[in-house]
């Protein structure tokens, strides 16, 4: 079943009697190919149900045409159990509602698409929670949840996924739904098929009663205990058997879950933490035992790697500085996050106290940092979720692997087990970095190899040799992240062939034609079958002339001292931009909606096409020959990228730094320079180049402005150019900011007229403000002006300088080399005489410190970029400053009236992604009675031109809708503060308000 015309069959049969969204293209498939494993395999066809109706009508016909079944999440699964040759089933679009919440009995029933952290937001007002917390809360489903038997941080204390699940009902391969509950109530098939169990329990009893490891964390192999429990916590604490249990960590194989009943517990009322820094590894891991019998929900491990690697990143840096004793010293060898939670706040602070004296009684004196602030713990637990993605930051073909990354080992054997396997790892010229549940004996650690290389070979031999020291300490191999393709075949290790047998059996009795995730659990492949791998020996990428410069990817890395060579030296055959693709390790981070900017067109679609990750997938298969030929600039890649609206908010949030608003220019210029630009494309790249003309022709701007007002012109420009008729202009302005009668300073005016003492500041005047919106620069200078400051804006006879950036944004990186290189000749003037340069419209002045890096623009960029600032970025700096009596500028001077009004501050995404967000709320509480507050919001939506163009502007509204205007218009008299010319335009299209630049602000509060 994997010819075309079978899986066309297939998917014809689905969407005729279904509602399904079906794809059998090469690039929907290869999206689903991958989980966050090292592994890969294309799907015959991918099913995106919209309902439980639309699964079962996909389970019939995949059942007649004996197709294989991969139900599917978030697909973040670490060990390959998410991939695989069959019908792959994504629940997380529409099969993930909430069907039910009993509070009093703390039971919720959900589908299994649903996330996590939207189950515990919704459980919130029952001041409940469902405590399986795993790492991965904001994209981690709980069918996924349960098909790995997952564990969050706090298992010590609430179990694993299999201590928390109540019911499950299924379909099972023959299509029949089956309730999985209590074994008392079982009925039909649930009833028939637990009692094989069951009778294979008691036959195996012996073999089970040896060779079951007894440690909390052992999720490989299917649950046949549950009969006579050899967990160290009991299934249930009745010890009643719950069939469900068995269906818990089956990864698939067994069953497809359409619902789950969950058992919640209690939302702990307050939180104390402690953070124990150590000079040793080894005493960190040996006082965990001591520390476990002080009775915490969690103590995790975060090494010395992980804390440099985090400290290197601007989101984690501040955060991870917290959790020191003192940030100015040599990073300590590990800290031990200790949480202790509850109801009393007093009984908490004295365990936390304990914990102090505890540690002086071990030697530690005076190594505890006490976080007792909820915000703080909050922040540092975010980190340390965020640990393997810091991990796979490392750029380079050697990444961190998983395959032993969650062996569980009894506590008192901790020590010993992380020294000895430090030891395996050194003896195969590698290293790992260790983090996460040291209470539970659990710690993930993953050597760097490079499976393009000898990566495969010393996985195996490592494997072995960790197998040896786990069956030593009497540990289990799969203590987390489930078995897959990398641990399915220890499972007989594990168990012995007996066990092993009996789990075929269960399979056979639940799946007899092995329809269901076939190969994962029972008859497993190699884990080092290469055939199976994402990356490996063969793997080849096309040679590519790139457009920007992606040499800082261009590299290789040492697994041992993880020292990473220089700039270019990679030997990619794609300079540097198929290594900066890879960095996508998978782990759907990008698929969270609670917070930040990262991915506001998946948080409107919800497809995995548009979403950060299924970005990269797309171009690693267009730039290894997986896909078409001449995928680069096909159709595929094109549709692929088409809703990226460039807001660079995957840049920051990305925890490998996958920057997807860059790709998206070095695929344009490819795509661009096959295809062509339309008319529109050009109209708005080269908008900077002919603006100046049309304010020059008498009458050709109110013309134009016409189109605003006169409904039939603006439906004939929708059909000429594709402009959407529903969007407003921006309107044309006679009187721009270069034409201005002002009087600005030049540098030889300064340097002539000798105003030593003053300063020099550079306003530069970008397209948009300059031409639309010269108010806002007028302001601005304005501002500049009564702190005592000397403007000059830079102005050419013939036009104006532009940053280049509409030329960028449409791939034509050659002509916007051009613009850029213009406008450093000239700003480089004044950045050499250490003058700043301001600029107002973030997506411009940003670039420079940006794009403008990575366009081989040489030395002078650099320097032009240490000395570019955003108005308010430049204010807050310079108000840091002590006044200087040798000249008087200093924005102290400021004297504003005093407001009452309410503020709002909708952040621009690359304000955002350059975290220069802070200071316009900084520097608009220099306005007296001023209580600027941030709108939590992701993209506007207009994202430049993307919003204007017709097949854009419904998506682009609906960016906008996630949380910008609703918080607007749930503040009817606030004003409204937003640096960004395309987002004030949303704004005013979507409400009818006008949003200012907040140097409109600051003048209108200006004393005279
Ligand atoms: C950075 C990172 C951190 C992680 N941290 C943790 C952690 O702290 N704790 C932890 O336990 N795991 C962790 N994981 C592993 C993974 O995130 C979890 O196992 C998660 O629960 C998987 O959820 P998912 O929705 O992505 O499942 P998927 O990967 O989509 O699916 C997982 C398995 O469940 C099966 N499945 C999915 N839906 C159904 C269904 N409806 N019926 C039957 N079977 C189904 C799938 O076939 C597959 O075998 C981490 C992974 C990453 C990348
Ligand atoms: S793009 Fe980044 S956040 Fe998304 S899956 Fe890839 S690495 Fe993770
Ligand atoms: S730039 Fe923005 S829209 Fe594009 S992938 Fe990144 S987060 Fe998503």
């Amino acid at each position: 079943m994997n010819k075309p015309s079978e899986s066309h069959l297939l998917a014809e049969r689905i969407q005729k009697n279904s509602a399904a969204e079906v794809y059998t293209d090469i690039g929907s498939r290869g999206r689903y190919a991958t989980d966050a494993s090292i592994y890969q395999t294309i799907p015959i066809a991918v099913c995106v149900p919209s309902c439980a109706n639309d699964i079962t009508v996909a389970l019939q016909v995949a059942r007649e045409l004996q197709v294989p079944i991969l139900p599917r999440g978030g697909g973040t699964s670490q060990c390959g159990q998410t991939t695989g040759p069959a019908l792959v089933i994504d629940n997380s679009k529409h099969f993930r509602n909430l069907i039910s919440v009993d509070a009093e009995e703390k039971i919720a029933v959900v589908e299994p698409g649903m996330v996590l952290d939207h189950l515990n937001a919704a459980l919130k007002k029952y001041q409940l929670w469902f405590p399986v917390d795993v790492s991965t809360s904001g994209q981690a489903t709980i069918g996924g949840m349960a098909g790995n038997n997952s564990c969050g941080s706090r298992s010590i204390a609430y179990g694993n996924m299999v201590h928390n699940v109540a019911g499950i009902e299924a379909w099972l391969a023959s299509g029949e739904l089956a309730s999985f509950g209590l074994m008392e109530n079982a009925k039909g098939e649930a009833l028939r098929l637990g009692q094989l169990v069951q009778q294979l329990a008691k036959k195996y009893q012996t073999e089970i009663d040896t060779n079951w490891p007894k440690v909390l964390r052992r999720v490989a192999g299917y649950n046949l205990d549950i009969f006579h429990n050899q967990n160290e916590k009991p299934y249930r604490p009745d010890g009643k058997v719950n069939l469900a249990h068995l269906l818990v960590g089956s990864e698939g194989s067994l069953a497809y879950f359409k619902s789950l009943q969950l058992q919640l517990s209690p939302l702990p009322q307050h939180k104390t933490l402690g953070v124990i820094n150590f000079v040793s590894f080894h005493a960190a891991m040996d006082s965990a035992q001591h520390i476990a019998k002080l009775g915490p929900t969690a103590i995790e491990l975060v090494d010395r790697t992980m804390l440099d690697l985090g400290r290197q990143n601007p989101e984690f840096r501040a955060v991870i500085e917290t959790a020191l004793i003192d940030k100015n010293a040599a990073t300590p060898e590990a800290i031990l996050l200790v949480e202790f939670s509850g109801d009393n706040h007093n009984a908490l602070i004295q365990q936390l106290k304990d914990l102090v004296t505890l540690m002086a009684d071990l030697g530690l004196p005076n190594s505890v940092v006490e976080m007792t602030q909820a915000q703080m713990q909050k922040n540092l637990w975010e980190v340390r979720k965020a640990g393997l993605n810091i991990m796979m930051s490392l750029k380079g073909d050697g990444k961190p692997v998983s395959f032993i990354e969650d062996c569980a080992v009894p506590l008192e054997h901790l020590a010993e087990y992380t020294n000895a396997l430090t030891d395996v790892f050194s003896k195969y010229g590698t290293r790992g970095t260790w983090y996460a549940h040291a209470s539970v004996g659990t710690l993930h650690v993953r050597p760097i190899l490079d499976m393009r290389k000898d990566g495969a070979q010393k996985m195996r031999a490592i494997a072995e040799e960790a197998a040896v020291l786990v069956r030593k300490y009497k540990g289990a191999f799969s203590g987390e992240h489930g078995d897959g393709i990398s641990r399915g075949e220890w499972i007989k290790w594990q168990f012995g062939d007996h066990i092993n047998q009996a789990f075929g059996e269960i399979k056979h009795a639940f799946d007899p034609q092995n329809q269901l995730n076939p190969g994962k659990i029972v008859n497993p492949p190699k884990m080092d079958d290469y055939s199976l791998m994402r990356f490996h020996p063969s793997y080849k990428v096309n040679p590519l002339q790139t457009s920007l410069d992606w040499s800082a990817w261009n590299v290789q890395n040492d697994a041992l001292t993880e020292a990473v060579s220089p700039a270019g030296t990679g030997m990619d055959p794609a300079q540097g931009f198929s290594k900066a693709v890879e960095m996508c390790n998978n782990n759907g981070h990008c698929r969270k909606f609670d917070a930040g900017t990262m991915c506001p067109s998946y948080r409107v679609t919800r497809d995995e096409q548009h979403l950060t990750r299924g970005r990269a997938n797309t171009l690693r298969l267009a730039l290894s020959n997986q896909l078409e030929d001449q995928a680069l600039v096909s159709k595929t890649v094109k549709d692929a990228m088409d809703l990226c609206v460039g807001c660079k908010g995957c840049k920051r949030e990305c925890p490998t730094g996958v920057d997807m608003a860059k790709m998206k220019i070095e695929f344009l210029s490819h795509y661009q320079k096959e295809h062509g630009l339309s008319l529109r494309d050009r109209l708005f790249a080269y908008l900077p180049t002919y603006a100046h003309h049309i304010t020059k022709i008498p009458g050709l701007p109110t013309l134009l402005n016409l189109r605003n007002r006169i409904p039939l012109l603006a439906l004939l420009v929708e059909r000429l150019l594709g402009i959407s008729a529903k969007r407003s202009l921006p309107q044309w302005q006679t009187k721009t900011i270069w034409n201005s009668p002002h009087n600005r300073y030049g540098l030889e005016d300064w340097r002539m007229k000798s105003f030593a003492g003053q300063k020099l500041v550079v306003l530069f005047a970008d397209t948009f403000n300059g031409q639309f919106e010269s108010e806002n620069l007028e302001a601005a200078a304005e501002v500049l002006e009564a702190a005592g400051y000397w403007v000059n804006i830079p102005r050419k006879p013939d036009g104006h300088y532009c940053c280049g950036k509409t030329l960028l944004s449409n791939g034509l990186v050659d002509e916007a080399k051009v613009q850029a290189k213009e406008l450093l000749d000239h700003l480089s003037i004044y950045a050499k005489e250490g003058i700043p340069i301001i600029g107002l419209e973030p997506a411009c002045i940003l670039s420079l410190r940006d794009e403008y890096l990575m366009m081989g623009l040489g030395e002078q960029a650099e320097m032009v970029a240490k000395h570019s600032f955003t108005f308010e970025e430049f204010l807050m700096k310079e108000a840091a400053i002590q006044p200087n009596n040798s000249h008087h500028a200093h924005p102290n001077n400021l004297k504003f009236k005093a407001t009452q009004q309410e503020i709002l501050v909708h952040g621009h995404c690359h304000q955002k992604a350059f975290e220069v967000v802070q200071p316009v709320l900084e520097v608009l509480k220099m306005i007296p009675g001023a209580n600027p507050k941030l709108i939590e919001s992701s993209c506007c939506g207009m994202a430049g031109s993307f919003g204007y163009e017709a097949e854009h502007e419904k998506i682009s509204m609906q960016m906008a809708e996630i949380s910008l205007l609703p918080s607007i218009r749930n503040a009817p008299q606030a004003i409204i503060v937003a640096d960004g010319s395309s987002c004030r335009h949303q704004i005013h299209d979507g409400l009818g308000r006008q949003a200012l630049h907040i140097a409109k602000v600051l003048k209108m509060y200006l004393k005279e």
